[in-house]
């Protein structure tokens, strides 16, 4: 799970990277272009419009796609997965009054649209199933946590692409960890009755007032309950909060919004790449 810094900082899972003549893939951070300017990619009003199409303009480049290859959606911290086809390809892109508006979790098995789960705290999930060719990413939050969307987006990738979950590749991005999540009796109650004791998500640490929430656990565990190999799985294991240098933290007062995308390159007819 390198941290690659050229022009930004970025971060990429290493396996996911092994298909890369398959997919572009890549975890933004706030570290961008130049290091006065916060890298948000994020249209919510914490940096002007404008410096946010350009920070997507220059991730669009530096990946090799069109920004008008994004699909953007609003995020509402629930569990529903939305198939994404060209006719939706830059929706959210450049306008957000067009972005998806009801889903936190997004599939495709057509090449050329960079589907994007945009955070601060929250998992954002990365799926490629490498026999069907098709992608998936999702929003996590605690709320999509327990509710498993992970395992929703799984589902939905095993029913509309004939994906075994065996095979899926699955990338776990940073987010607020095990050692900082702190959570109250709201969190902690759902928490008891969605997921077994065994499971041992709640911590609690000796000089902390509230348990913490293993939102990295909870997703790995749910995956593997669908059928996902835990070696399939790779976690980031940063956190936001102890990284907040790196990352945007919406517990540690930040408003900018970094992003986990990923996306199906094409192929030409004589196979070969058109981007590369
Ligand atoms: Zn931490």
């Amino acid at each position: 799970m390198p941290l690659v810094y050229d022009d930004l900082l970025y971060v990429k899972f290493n396996n996911l990277a092994q298909y890369k003549t398959e997919i572009t893939h890549f975890i933004s951070t706030r570290i961008g272009i130049n290091d006065e300017t916060e890298f948000s990619i994020g249209l919510n009003g914490y940096l002007p419009d404008s410096e946010v199409l350009r920070n997507r303009n220059h991730l669009a480049q530096k990946f090799g796609f069109h920004p008008s290859e994004f699909v953007f959606a609003e995020q509402v911290h629930g569990i529903t997965v939305e198939r994404v086809t060209p006719l939706m390809r830059g929706l959210g892109a450049f306008d957000k009054t067009n972005a998806l508006q009801y889903s936190d979790a997004w599939i495709t098995n057509h090449p050329n649209i960079c589907l994007v789960a945009q955070a601060a705290d929250c998992v954002p999930i990365l799926f490629f199933d490498p026999v069907h060719r098709a992608i998936g990413a999702a929003h996590a939050g605690w709320k999509g946590t327990v509710k498993r969307i992970a395992a929703n987006v799984v589902r939905a990738m095993c029913d509309e692409f004939g994906t075994q979950p065996s095979d899926l590749i699955v990338g776990i991005g940073p987010s607020a960890g095990p050692c900082c999540y702190e959570v109250g009796d709201d969190v902690i109650s759902v928490v008891e009755s969605e997921f077994p004791k065994e499971y041992e998500l709640l911590i609690h640490y000796p000089d902390q007032q509230k348990p913490v929430f293993d939102l990295w656990r909870a997703n790995i565990y749910t995956l593997m309950e669908v059928g996902v190999p835990e070696n399939n799985i790779e976690l980031a294991g940063l956190c936001t909060l102890c990284n907040n240098h790196l990352f945007f933290s919406a517990r540690c007062g930040d408003r900018g919004r970094f992003g986990g995308a990923i996306m199906l390159k094409a192929d030409n007819p004589n196979g070969s790449l058109l981007i590369s």
